[in-house]
């Protein structure tokens, strides 16, 4: 991602919907057609590799690679997390190349967003701009934003300072001040991720209390080096080229004050791109949920639908992790498949 010096976004590819697609052709409607083996939604992290391991097993597949193609990691810059890439990788470039590979194998792609699935019989039935497409099984892979606060510099210093995921990017900031805004658990867990790596923590948060839970409070408040800003929210991100510091404004007094920090990190949570599943699926807090059966851990509430990555993992949430459930996905797909010739 984002360096703290201000690393700048390697040119790439943006794929986008009703564009030419050299990788696969635009997309095909389904009338007359028979259906794919596997329709994956989806063209992060997930999508691909579950489409790499359903075509190498000789599965006709298709992959909806969403409007704006190859996932969360195209809106960051360096990845030093992803095995294989000794020096990093510029997440464009890990995306394409990933995507290379995909259509190494045959997938087809159709760079556009689902607006509607039917999963209430086999073949299954999703809707693009195209038409219908049919499939025996389909891989859900469709991800989940990063909420941001909307600030006037915040998009503007993405990648520069301001970042959704301290996993990804706290290694960027060593030895810098940073802030998180965020009073749930995954606020507090990134705090002390970024407490081992950072020099000062600071909590923004706009109540007078956390909603997360007290044992997480607990070691959050026992860590020297973060402290807590209460009732304040950030209403601005400071610096020209880089994140120099964030303007505070506490909701009571309305005072505003600004703090000097290299980084600020959003802990908010994350928009799970399930809108068009509702009513299909087992969603819970938009998420799917998964429902394991006959050895399939990816199996969602509906037979012969599977789900990887950020979709349904608001665990882990990272680029590798998402690859394994893309393997999983579509090792599972293939023996459901086997089993409903
Ligand atoms: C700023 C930032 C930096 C990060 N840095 C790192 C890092 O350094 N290392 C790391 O391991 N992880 C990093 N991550 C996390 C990582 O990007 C995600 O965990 C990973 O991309 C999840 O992969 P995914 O395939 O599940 O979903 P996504 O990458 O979110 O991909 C979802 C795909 O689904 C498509 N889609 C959405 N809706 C629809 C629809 N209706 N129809 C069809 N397609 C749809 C999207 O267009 C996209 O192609 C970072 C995340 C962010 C936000």
């Amino acid at each position: 991602m984002p360096h703290a010096e201000g690393k700048v976004a390697a040119p790439f590819r943006l794929r986008v919907a009703g564009q030419d697609n050299s990788y696969g052709g635009p997309g095909l409607s389904i009338r007359g057609m028979p259906p794919y083996d596997v329709i994956v939604l989806g063209s992060g992290p997930a999508g691909l590799t579950a489409a790499i391991y359903a075509t190498r097993a000789n599965l006709k597949t298709l992959v909806i690679a969403g409007a704006v193609a190859g996932g969360q990691l195209m809106i960051t810059t360096d990845v030093e997390n992803y095995p294989g890439f000794p020096k990093g990788v510029q997440g464009p470039e890990l995306m394409e190349l990933w995507r290379q590979q995909t259509a190494r194998f045959g997938a087809e792609f159709v760079d556009d967003n689902v607006t509607k699935v039917d999963f209430s019989k086999p073949p299954f039935k999703v809707w693009t701009s195209d038409g219908v497409h049919e499939g025996r099984s389909i891989i859900i892979a469709t991800g989940a934003n990063a909420k941001y606060l909307g600030l006037p510099n915040e998009e503007r210093l993405k990648g520069r300072g301001v970042s959704a995921c301290a996993v990804c990017d706290g290694f960027f900031f060593k030895g810098l001040d940073v802030v998180v805004v965020g009073g749930g658990d995954t606020a507090m867990e990134d705090s002390l991720f970024l407490s081992k790596l950072c020099k000062t923590v600071t909590v923004v948060h706009r109540r007078h209390a956390f909603r997360a839970s007290k044992i997480m409070q607990d070691r959050l408040f026992k860590t020297p080096t973060i402290k807590v800003i209460w009732d304040s929210e950030v209403i601005d991100v400071l610096g020209d080229q880089r994140v120099e510091g964030v303007r505070i404004k506490n909701v009571k007094t309305a005072q505003t004050t600004d703090l000097k920090v290299r980084g600020l990190f959003l802990a908010i949570g994350h928009d799970p791109a399930t809108d068009v599943l509702r009513d299909q699926l087992r969603l819970e807090k938009g998420y799917i949920v998964l429902r394991p059966h006959d050895g399939f851990s990816t199996a969602t509430s509906v037979h012969g639908v599977f789900a990887a990555g950020d979709v349904h993992d608001f665990r882990y949430r990272q680029a590798v992790t998402a690859a394994g459930f893309g393997c999983m996905a579509a090792l599972d797909a293939e023996k459901w498949l086997q089993g409903h010739e």
